[in-house]
């Protein structure tokens, strides 16, 4: 467990200060990718707390002046309007694009809800939908209205009225319903299957979209993918004390991210991204 622990620290996130996800935002774009930096707070924290660290975020992020957004977890704020209109005001000025991510669905309604809330305005953020729920098509249809940029995930939390949906088949019907969205699509999956079904359709229907990827999974597959179709690679930089916990528990909970962590460990492939 301690081995795994440190392979986690040292590979699989930026580590647990700003400083170092500005260190890593930097070697990434130095590779020529695009990047979205997410601060994982530490839950006992206020949200107010939370929030100042987030503008940190933003502001730092944005003097870098690189191809980067920032990932927000409203949920870690209590959905708090004040504070998260304030992280998107911040955003606007600075000129960096903020995104929601998304949590179980009993918290979609607020997630869209702020979302909603900054349409049309300058910088306007956009939010994950989850292709395990039913209700993502509608949202989708909505967001796509709204010109709104949306990251699509399989999703981490089922949707309880359809226990059962293929998740492949969830995806593609969101992407689906993306197609001919002004905001720019992000297909974030390390399924290279999905990616490529999902570029495919987002390109022939001419919508501007991008492969995104969890820093530290798997990518040999889905960046060839991306490259094929000549889309542009964006890494999700998580850094911030819970992040270790919570991708200690997803490997624990999934053995084939355990035999990914064993096999980079053996093999580090990340070796052919950063040198
Ligand atoms: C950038 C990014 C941001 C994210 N943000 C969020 C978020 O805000 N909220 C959230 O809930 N989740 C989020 N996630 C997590 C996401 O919901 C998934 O849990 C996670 O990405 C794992 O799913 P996957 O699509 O990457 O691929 P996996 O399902 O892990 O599949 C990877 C591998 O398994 C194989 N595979 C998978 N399915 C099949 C199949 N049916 N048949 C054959 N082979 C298969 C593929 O070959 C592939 O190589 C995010 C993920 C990314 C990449």
């Amino acid at each position: 467990m301690d081995a795994l622990r440190a392979r986690l620290s040292s590979a699989y996130y930026a580590g647990p200060a700003l400083g170092d996800a500005l260190r890593l935002n930097q070697r990434l774009s130095q590779q020529g990718f695009a990047t979205t930096v997410g601060y994982w707070p530490d839950a006992t924290a206020t949200p107010r707390v939370i929030a100042d660290a987030y503008l940190a975020c933003i502001d730092a992020v944005a003097n870098q002046q690189l191809d980067s957004t920032i990932s927000v977890k409203p949920m870690v704020m209590a959905f708090n309007a004040d504070l998260i209109g304030e992280l998107a005001e911040r955003a606007g000025q600075v000129g960096i694009g903020l995104h929601y991510d998304s949590r179980a669905i009993e918290f979609a309604d607020q997630t869209l809800e702020l979302v909603l809330a900054s349409a049309g305005q300058r910088a306007s953020p956009g939010c994950t939908l989850p292709g395990a729920w039913h209700r993502s098509l509608r949202d989708a249809e909505r967001l796509r209205e709204l010109g709104v940029g949306v990251r699509v995930v399989k999703g981490m939390w089922r949707d309880p009225d359809h226990p059962d949906l293929n998740l492949r088949e969830g995806y593609l019907a969101v992407i689906d319903r993306l197609c001919g969205s002004a905001g720019p699509v992000g297909v974030a999956t390390h399924d290279a299957w999905l990616a490529r079904q999902a570029v495919q359709r987002l390109l022939d229907a001419g919508t501007r979209c991008e492969l995104e990827q969890l820093f530290g999974l798997p990518t040999r597959e889905t960046l060839r993918v991306a490259r094929h179709f000549s889309v542009p690679i964006r890494f999700y930089l998580p850094y911030g004390k819970s992040w270790i916990p919570y991708a200690l528990s997803k490997a624990l909970r999934r053995p084939r991210v355990l035999l990914w962590l064993m096999r980079d460990a053996l093999f580090g492939h990340w070796s052919y991204v950063l040198k």
